[in-house]
């Protein structure tokens, strides 16, 4: 029988798991906190339990081993780049950024992605496989405990498709958020998709505060289509729909992420047809200079005209930044650290 991956499972499920051993439900709080409060790995270690439930867990259930396997600094705004290998040698990329208001970690939610966006290097090999809950806080516990910080801000951006990893992320969600555990505020929780819209509505229905982000980086089918195959699937004006439904149903403001391509999609009609769709619902567009990536021949457009993208978005009465770039001198944004480590090892 394949043995209970313990540090994945949420504050009640672990205290059903207990309580299912013959177990007050009170251990089950105790192994949590040990696990997503004190970050500790090692149930042998954890005494406040009796001898004997130690030795049955340790039978019944594992943590996987999950290690830094590299890890670059930047000079310029001390942002860090890790590489962390899972026990089954499989590699993901996270980053930490430093902000006034604090740190913000940027984590993987699956080893590659099937989404295929053509710019994304993610995408380029294909899915391998869903991340489980603790590799996911264990993102966050390795970088903290390696930094000697405290995260306050996470955003599920990175490698994957949180959506198509569904239970798991909201697993993720719950366990980080708990307060017997790290604790961290659901409004400081960003959930990036690349438009899943069956699943925006199951997220909006969970009724949790967190910001949803959604990657548009076009208002026309027909160019979306071309760079993101899940536009093939559900329309624009479906995906708008389902944003609409959210923020009624969470009172939260979307984020729509928006991908600067030169001639691509920061042509006058694209801002027009922008401010048309987004006319009326409660957002705020952060617009992303392209990083270029081999496999994809286009480019980014200049400052002068990403910024005025922003002004002209704005006469739109639509809050709109720039993402401000981070870690420009260790490279390798968007899944490119990664893939450019595991190309080598081929
Ligand atoms: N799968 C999710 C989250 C991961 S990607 C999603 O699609 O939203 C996070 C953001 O980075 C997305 O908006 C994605 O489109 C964008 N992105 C990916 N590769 C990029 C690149 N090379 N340059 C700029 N933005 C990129």
């Amino acid at each position: 029988m394949d043995k209970v991956e313990i540090n994945s499972l949420t504050f009640d499920e672990l205290k059903e798991f207990v309580v299912n051993l013959g177990e007050k439900s009170y251990r089950g709080e105790q192994i949590f906190s040990y696990f997503h409060k004190n970050k500790k790995v090692d149930i042998g270690e954890l005494h406040l339990l009796p001898r004997d439930l130690r030795e049955s867990l340790k039978d019944i259930t594992e943590v996987r081993k999950m290690d830094i396997f590299k890890k670059y600094f930047s000079k310029i705004d001390n942002t860090v780049k890790y590489l962390f290998l899972l026990d089954d040698m499989n590699i993901i990329e996270t980053v930490v950024m430093e902000y006034k208001h604090g740190y913000s970690i940027c984590i993987s939610t699956q080893v590659g992605c099937k989404m295929g966006c053509s710019f994304c290097a993610s995408t380029k090999e294909g899915l391998i496989r869903n991340l489980t809950p603790a590799e996911m806080v264990n993102q966050i516990y390795l970088a903290e405990k390696d930094l000697n910080i405290n995260i306050s801000n996470i955003v599920l951006m990175g490698s994957g498709e949180p959506l198509d990893n569904y239970d798991n992320s909201l697993k993720f969600i719950d366990i980080i958020s708990h307060s017997k555990g790290h604790n961290i505020s659901l409004r400081d929780i960003t959930l990036s998709t690349c438009g899943l819209v069956p699943r925006i509505y199951d997220l909006a229905d969970e009724n949790l505060p967190i910001t949803l982000s959604i990657s548009l980086h076009s208002p026309f089918d027909e160019e979306r289509r071309k760079i993101m195959p899940i536009a093939r699937r559900y329309s624009i004006d479906e995906l708008i729909e389902a944003c609409k439904y959210y923020v009624n149903k969470t009172n939260r403001r979307i984020t729509f992420e928006y991908t600067l391509i030169e001639n691509v999609n920061d042509r006058d009609i694209d801002i027009k047809e922008l401010g048309r769709i987004l006319k009326g619902v409660k957002c705020h567009i952060n617009l992303i200079p392209l990083n270029p990536i081999r496999e994809y021949k286009e480019d980014r457009p200049s400052r002068k005209n990403i910024e005025r993208v922003q002004r002209e978005l704005m006469k739109y009465n639509i809050s709109v930044t720039i993402r401000r770039e981070m870690g420009g001198d260790i490279s390798a944004s968007c899944g490119q650290l990664r893939r450019s480590v595991t190309q080598n090892n081929k």
